[in-house]
């Protein structure tokens, strides 16, 4: 298939049939080993989606930074090469300064999302490396629809893993990748162009809140301009990301690395780790940002139902 009629069909990269007949499987879990070795040894590049279910409006399904993610890294590892990790759907959100954002977009409504406290993530974000490294990535492209405070904490966790142990680790959203061009917003303009371009079946302007959902919910959290979006603008949007993002994969083939691949790392090295990020939480050595609000944030409601995670501890 060529990348013309690849770009005319973005929603491709769902169809398992497609992917293993008309072009070069991508996927981890599509691989036979043979096929794996030869896609490693071309390029030791991992790439891992990462999202998770939360509200997008009425008018958007809830998987849509999970799509993003999965759509930007098979695009690109079809053509820069590398290997796309099974993707990764459950997200830190909820605590910290996310608790007011929630109270502020969707109110007291069930946000029926797929979130994880900071702690859990984090602590099997390491693993999730570890078994990169151990099938012998030299690097690993994290790449994130989802954004907000756990961004400097995820950065911050892929940088110490990448001192202590060598694999290479790149960890960033998709609005990193086009920063200063698209302004990215939550379920507004950005994300439900993205969406209409990459599974056009899945939003729907037309939706309008249920009856019992009114209140500052019933928006469950669109943004103001989503009614600006448009297929093209987010093809735009598509294009420049994975402009971006080849760029970042030729910048981390160049990168030297220790990983031969041939020494382990156990759980007790992860473990070490662990301990240690722990520890600069707890003696305030480290700011980590997804725990408290940020300074000056004004407080969640007393009986809102996210005031019991504004504040959480590292483990
Ligand atoms: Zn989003």
């Amino acid at each position: 298939m060529s990348d013309a009629s690849l770009s005319s069909r973005a929603s491709d990269f769902i169809e398992p049939s497609d992917t293993s007949v008309a072009t070069p499987k991508v996927l981890w879990a599509e691989l036979y080993p043979a096929e794996f070795i030869v896609r490693q040894q071309q390029c030791p590049l991992v790439y891992m989606p990462l999202g998770l279910c939360e509200p997008h409006g009425q008018i958007s399904a809830f998987g849509l930074d999970t799509f993003k993610a999965e759509y930007l890294c098979t695009r690109v590892a079809r053509q820069a090469g590398g290997i796309v990790a099974p993707s990764m759907a459950y997200h830190v959100h909820e605590s910290g300064p996310s608790a007011k954002f929630l109270e502020d977009m969707v109110g007291e409504n069930n946000p029926y999302m797929s979130s994880v406290p900071p702690y859990m993530f984090y602590h099997f974000f390491l693993y999730q490396l570890r078994s990169f490294y151990n099938a012998g990535f030299q690097s690993a492209l994290i790449l994130s629809g989802h954004g907000g405070a756990h961004i400097h904490d995820l950065r911050k966790i892929s940088r110490m893993f990448t001192e202590r142990f060598g694999m290479n680790v790149w960890y960033g959203t998709d609005f990193d990748l086009v920063e200063g061009t698209y302004a990215g917003d939550h379920a507004g303009k950005y994300e439900i162009s993205m969406l209409m371009f990459i599974r056009p079946d899945l939003v729907d302007p037309t939706r309008k809140p249920l009856e019992d959902m009114a209140g500052s919910g019933g928006r469950l959290a669109a943004g103001h301009d989503a009614d600006q979006a448009s297929r093209l603008y987010g093809e735009q949007i598509s294009q420049a990301c994975e402009a971006a993002l080849t760029g970042i994969v030729a910048q981390l083939i160049g990168q030297s690395n220790v990983n031969s691949g041939v020494e382990l790392l156990s759980y007790g090295a992860i473990e070490a780790l662990w301990a240690d990020i722990v520890r600069s939480a707890e003696d305030g050595s480290e700011m980590w940002t997804a725990l408290q609000p940020r300074d000056g944030q004004v407080p969640v409601s007393a009986h809102s139902r996210w005031k019991p995670n504004e504040y959480v501890r590292m483990a």
